[in-house]
């Protein structure tokens, strides 16, 4: 699913194909090569397409939407099913939601800013006219 050729720009991956590709840390674009050197540092851009992950100053900043948003979605689940089935005590459950909204967005930090990107690259595929201009602007330059 992911070996399309690398000059083949008018195949956009479906939104289930770019969930799956941020799920796997990969590049939204292509699916090659990965989204992260390590634990905290991201690739400038896929070695595979060219697609440049941080797109602008702020750029990655949208994350913290997914971040926020499953941490909480989490939080909610888990506390009305503890609550309700009183598997818990009101104490026990503090402290396990309290490690877990500390605890899971660490965690989940590289997932979310995967998700942004590939929900990005959904709605604003890579490059946008700014980004062609700039690049062929560029193109003289093996580093742009
Ligand atoms: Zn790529």
């Amino acid at each position: 699913m992911d070996s399309q050729p690398l000059a083949d720009k008018t195949d956009k991956p479906t939104l289930a194909t770019l969930f799956a590709r941020a799920l796997r840390l990969r590049c939204p674009a292509c699916g090659q090569t990965k989204l992260f050197r390590n634990r905290l540092s991201m690739y400038d851009r896929c070695e595979a397409c060219g697609r440049k992950f941080d797109r602008a100053p702020g750029y990655l900043l949208g994350s913290i939407y997914f971040n926020y948003g499953i941490t909480a979605l989490l939080v909610i689940v888990f506390f009305f099913s503890m609550f309700l089935s009183q598997a818990m005590s009101g104490k026990a459950l503090l402290i396990v939601l309290s490690l877990f909204i500390l605890l899971f967005p660490i965690w989940f930090f590289r997932y979310a800013r995967a998700m942004w990107i590939a929900f990005d690259e959904k709605f604003d595929p890579w490059p946008n006219e700014q980004e062609a201009r700039e690049m062929a602007k560029n193109k003289q330059r093996p580093e742009a």
